[in-house]
């Protein structure tokens, strides 16, 4: 994918971001506008546009950004009173990079799932 993509462009060091956890496969980075105190997206390194694709065309790779987001929520300290982690996917999910990314949001009571 390459340089038209956001995250593809963070994975290659071209654009920075605060890392806060990295390996083979996957890069854990804060989001730059937070919506909760806690709010790191956990995105796998190869191109995959949402979570439906990642998961049909590797599931072994959905598996280790689980991993990853989980390694995250331990040291960022949200494991005890809890977290949430959420793939928006397309348009109607909310989806603005069309990178697959989980938002791992906590810190803090997040409220209900949605707001009618
Ligand atoms: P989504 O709406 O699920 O596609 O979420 C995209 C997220 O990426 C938003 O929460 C943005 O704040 C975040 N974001 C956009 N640009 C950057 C960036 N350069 N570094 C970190 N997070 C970003
Ligand atoms: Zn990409």
């Amino acid at each position: 994918m390459g340089t038209d993509c956001l995250f593809c462009r963070i994975v290659a060091g071209e654009i920075p971001a605060t890392i806060v956890r990295e390996t083979a496969t996957t890069l854990a980075f804060r989001d730059i506008d937070p919506k909760a105190p806690t709010h790191v997206l956990v995105i796998p390194k190869e191109h995959y546009a949402d979570v439906a694709t990642l998961a049909q065309g590797d599931p072994g790779l959905a598996g280790e950004l689980l991993g990853t987001a989980a390694v995250v929520a331990e040291e960022e300290g949200l494991t005890v009173d809890g977290f949430r982690l959420m793939f928006n996917t397309g348009p109607y999910g909310g989806q603005e990079v069309f990178h697959v990314h989980a938002h791992l949001l906590g810190g803090a009571p997040l409220g209900p799932m949605l707001c009618r």
